[in-house]
């Protein structure tokens, strides 16, 4: 097996004891450069196992890290890993990660980002351009180079990187690339650790968002739809509410690749993906479907969420099912929040359930929140991120908007939060 990441030397000697054997493991600076893309076609190539570590990063958690390996090695399956520091905050610790299938990593990086230019590529040429001089190959990488979001510091200075993103941003960010859209403020659940809906986050909420339901219009969102469309922009639906609730959740759907949306995802709890809507769905042909579980048996999953585990499984499993049998190619995820007792025992035991059957298994971290100074609801990250003061420039607001169903603009998704909530409280899925 080959590994692809930026690794630290005693994280290799670690993995090589507790693995009992030599592990190859090929450093790079980030898998947006073409030369790694076709260094692991050389190696699928030869029929190597791969096993790609993105972004070049070395805070995360060895145990963790060497089971992912482990069950890569077992299923002989071509694996990405992706533990990531939040990008908006400048704090080393891993906030979420998953792990997906390579092939599909590669088709999205080849097809969205060098083909069809995107924003990013433009940004990363930029980055490389001003870099020359430096070996981006895959040896002897500086050390400064191998995480570009923990080292932005060491070659744009802060003032230069604020002063890039408002002089290039009309260059570089004409549009949006990405819209997140609530289509409604209901849920059919009220899951414990939900900022949105959680009987105890609800009693601490000082905004009325929640009180009145709200859906989106149809005429509203096909505006939306339409601007998306003309643009190539992605759209995201599954934010603060559960997009099945929404009588006219699947219409949308239509009215969105009438006006040509090519990528669509949408993010479910999957309790209402009954036959009908999942054959619905499959005829949609969207991009990517992530389910929300968070637990791997009965007990915690109706204690997490409130609702019958077998149930859902057997609603996704349908779906599976239907999507083998068609030629769409709509890829599947789910998703673990990990929390209480047990969480990385049982967080491995949903990886081995899971990622047999779908495209990309991923993990959360659960925030936890504290009060701060104010009395408003802190993360533990958002209260580290006020207390530094050094962060890099975030490029998310050029990049991202997120739109409520009462139509209001906001540009991350901590500010839709705050605007729903009128605390400072983020996440929900
Ligand atoms: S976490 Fe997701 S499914 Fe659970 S209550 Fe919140 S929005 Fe609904």
């Amino acid at each position: 097996m080959v590994i692809y990441g930026a690794i630290k030397e005693e994280i290799q000697r670690e993995l090589e004891q507790r693995l009992s054997r030599e592990i190859v493991i090929n450093l790079f600076l980030s898998i947006w450069d073409l030369g790694v893309l076709e260094s692991i076609y050389e190696d699928l190539k030869h029929k190597k196992s791969v096993f790609v570590i993105n972004p070049a990063f070395d805070f995360f958690d060895i145990d963790v890290f060497c089971e992912f390996v482990a069950q890569a090695l077992k299923g002989g399956k071509n694996l990405y890993f992706a533990p990531q520091i939040n990008p908006d905050y400048f704090i080393k610790e891993p906030f979420w990660f998953f792990i997906t299938s390579l092939d599909a990593v590669v088709n999205f990086l080849v097809e969205s980002l060098y083909l069809k230019k995107s924003i990013q590529t433009d940004f990363r040429n930029f980055l490389h351009k001003s870099l020359r001089g430096h070996s981006i190959s895959r040896v002897d990488i500086p050390k400064y180079l191998t995480n570009l979001s923990e080292n932005w510091e060491s070659f744009f200075s802060q003032d230069f990187s604020k002063e890039f993103f408002l002089k290039y941003s009309d260059v570089y960010f004409p549009h949006p690339n990405n819209v997140h859209i609530a289509i409604s403020n209901r849920c059919n659940l009220e899951c414990v650790m939900c900022p949105y809906h959680s009987k105890e986050y609800r009693s601490l909420q000082t905004s009325d968002f929640f009180d009145k339901s709200l859906f989106m219009q149809t005429q509203d969102f096909k505006k939306i739809a339409k601007y998306c469309g003309n643009h190539k922009i992605f759209m995201q639906f599954g934010q603060l509410d559960e997009p099945f609730i929404h009588p006219k959740f699947l219409e949308f759907l239509d009215i969105a690749k009438d006006y040509g949306v090519e990528n669509i995802n949408i993010t479910t709890n999957g309790t209402l993906l009954d036959k009908k809507n999942a054959e619905k769905i499959v005829q949609s042909n969207i991009g990517h479907i992530t389910f929300s579980l968070d637990a791997i048996d009965k007990e915690s999953y109706k204690r997490i969420r409130g609702y019958d585990y077998d149930t859902t499984v057997a609603n996704i499993q349908y779906l599976i099912d239907l999507l083998k049998t068609s030629k769409k190619k709509t890829t599947l995820g789910v998703c673990f929040i990990l929390q209480g007792e047990n969480a990385k025992e049982k967080s491995m035991q949903f990886l081995e359930y899971w990622l047999p059957l779908v495209d990309k298994v991923k993990f959360h971290q659960l925030s936890e929140f504290e009060l701060d100074k104010e009395g408003s609801f802190v993360t533990k990250h958002q209260r580290q991120f006020r207390e530094y003061k050094q962060r890099h420039t975030c490029s998310i607001p050029w990049q991202v908007l997120f739109i409520t169903p009462d139509l209001k603009v906001t540009f991350c998704c901590n500010s839709m939060s705050v605007y729903s909530t009128s605390s400072s409280i983020g996440g929900g899925a």
